[in-house]
C-alpha cells in the first residue's frame, strides 16, 4: 500500500487563504525528486478547501475569503447546526483538491499563481495529502 505523502499545515484565523506553494514544493523536494508528471494536492477535511490564485497581491486572498462570505454569510439560517455551515458551502465552492503540473522537481505554475491552504473554520491543524503522478514515457 502506497499511501500519499502528507505536509501539516496550522491555520491561525477562522478564515484565512494559507500559501502553501513553497511547502509543497520542499516536500516535493524530498518525496518526488526530480519528478515530470503532475502533483494531486489533496486536503481531507470538510470545511477547508486547496485552491490556486494571484499570490503576487495580498489583497487578493483577502478579497477571496471575503467575497465567499457574501456569499455564503457566517450567521445566516442553516439546517447544519455545528455552527459552521458556511465553512462547509465555501469548502465545497472551492473543492478539496488541485492538480498541478511539475517540470524536473519543480512545480510549474503560472507566474502570479500561488497555491492556497483555504481555511474556513480554524484555527486548526490541516492536512494535505500529496500524491505525485510521474509522466508517462512512450
Ligand atoms: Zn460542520
Amino acid at each position: 500500500m502506497s499511501l500519499p505523502f502528507q505536509i501539516s499545515v496550522a491555520t491561525l484565523e477562522r478564515e484565512v487563504l494559507v500559501d502553501i506553494t513553497g511547502q509543497v514544493q520542499e516536500a516535493l523536494k524530498h518525496f518526488a525528486p526530480g519528478l515530470s508528471g503532475l502533483v494531486h494536492v489533496y486536503v481531507p477535511h470538510t470545511t477547508a478547501a486547496v485552491t490556486i490564485n494571484e499570490g503576487a497581491d495580498p489583497a487578493v486572498k483577502r478579497d477571496l475569503v471575503e467575497g465567499l462570505a457574501r456569499l455564503a454569510p457566517r450567521n445566516a439560517a442553516y439546517r447544519h447546526t455545528e455552527g459552521n455551515a458556511d465553512a462547509h458551502i465555501k469548502a465545497s465552492l472551492l473543492g478539496n483538491s488541485v492538480t498541478i503540473p511539475v517540470v524536473d522537481g519543480i512545480l510549474h505554475l503560472g507566474t502570479w499563481q500561488s497555491l492556497y491552504l483555504a481555511e474556513f473554520d480554524g484555527p486548526r491543524t490541516r492536512k494535505v495529502w500529496l500524491t505525485p503522478i510521474p509522466r508517462l514515457r512512450a
